[in-house]
């Protein structure tokens, strides 16, 4: 009984010490599981993805291009946010799936955006900047840690209760339970109401500080509720509901965000394709080319 107490008592106080402001927004998080823990984590999936979808990656085409200009412009504002995050592996993939409305953004900055999302919806450079906006606002607002973390609290509170019907162990460690759930829960979860309307609002600055017009925020989700109708049909839209409100909210910004678009100096780019620059198909190329 006395050895329940305590547990749960350790796990209260864990609790209580994992609450954190959040960089950029200065919300209370709940963090159980550290960043660094997260971005390890989200590494470690991110390889896993682009192995399993080396044959559908873009390699030069002209899309990719596209995708990597807007993104490098992106990641240079997110760096000026949180200077830290230049230390960040950030990368971005196009993935040659003609059905799949998605993208997505991991701890660490590790980023996805499908070719569907982009051809069906016949994007824009600047509706492709609010979308990558977006996905950014989460990895730099440390969404994905906050996600792992209310995940890794619900393990462990199962563990506890089975430990109280004297069924389970307590000695599982909290770290090792966080990276496991990292890795199965990593890029599916839904991000909450709150997550999504930060990551709109990050978002929609990031692109206006990096040179593109605020207005195709609003833009893009009357473009995608008209292109897929109803809820499910895309990924994107299935942990993104375009509610009135978010058009709405996002329509409200624009004026505010206008002096930052216009702005006429310089927009630097950050490098977001290290990794398939140092791959073996672009050092092959190289070679050939030497
Ligand atoms: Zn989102």
């Amino acid at each position: 009984m006395i050895v329940q107490r305590l547990a749960a008592g350790v796990l209260v106080a864990a609790a209580l010490s994992a609450c954190a402001n959040a960089p950029v927004t200065g919300r209370n998080q709940f963090m159980l599981v550290s960043e660094g823990d997260a971005i390890s984590a989200s590494t470690q999936a991110y390889s896993e993805v682009l192995k399993k979808e080396s044959g559908k990656i873009e390699q030069g085409s002209s899309l990719e291009r596209r995708v990597e200009t807007i993104t490098g412009k992106l990641v240079a504002q997110a760096v000026k946010f949180r200077p830290e995050t230049a230390q960040w592996k950030w990368e971005v993939v196009v993935i040659d799936e003609p059905e799949t409305l998605n993208a997505w953004a991991m701890a660490g900055g590790k980023m996805a955006i499908y070719t569907g999302i982009i051809q069906k919806l016949q994007l824009s450079d600047d509706e492709i900047a609010q979308i990558m906006g977006h996905e950014i606002a989460h990895a730099l607002a440390k969404h994905t840690s906050e996600r792992m973390s209310v995940a890794a609290a619900q393990q462990i509170g199962l563990q506890l209760a089975s430990a109280f019907l004297g069924t389970g162990s307590m000695t599982s460690q909290m770290a090792l339970q966080a990276a496991a759930i990292a890795t199965t829960v990593g890029v599916q979860l839904p991000n909450s109401r709150q997550q999504e309307s930060e990551a709109d609002r990050i978002g929609i600055e990031l692109a206006a500080r990096a040179g593109y017009d605020p207005n195709a925020a609003p833009a893009l989700w009357k473009k995608m509720v008209a292109a897929t109708g109803q809820k499910g049909k895309s990924d994107w839209l299935s942990t993104h509901p375009a509610g009135e409100r978010r058009i709405e909210s996002l329509t409200a910004l624009v004026p505010k965000m206008m002096p930052l678009y216009e702005d006429r100096s310089p927009r630097p780019t950050h490098p977001v394709a290290l990794l398939r620059e140092a791959g073996p198909d672009r050092l092959a190329l190289a070679r050939q080319h030497d």
